[in-house]
């Protein structure tokens, strides 16, 4: 099973549990144009029951956008905002 599967199957557990995922209601600030807007939902991530199962997923998948179990892809990728 790939991570993206597990990731899936993961969430659907939640949800048949009546639970959400943090980026469930409204993903619009995991996508988020400015990187403090994608730090804030990074910050929600810290909460996410699938977070391990998220980040393995984004990597998997070599995700470039938007943030993933608590990291955000972009950021990481361009390097921009590093102090
Ligand atoms: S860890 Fe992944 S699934 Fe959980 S809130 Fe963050 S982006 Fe959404």
């Amino acid at each position: 099973m790939t991570a993206a599967e597990e990731l899936t199957a993961a969430v659907q557990a939640l949800v048949l549990d009546h639970q959400i995922v943090p980026c469930g209601t409204d993903p619009a600030p995991w996508y988020g144009d400015t990187p403090a807007e994608r730090a804030e939902a990074a910050e929600l991530c810290s909460g996410c029951a699938v977070l391990h199962l998220c980040a393995a997923a984004a990597a998997e998948a070599g995700e470039r956008w938007g943030v993933w179990g608590g990291v955000d892809r972009q950021h990481r990728l361009t390097g921009k905002g590093h102090r």
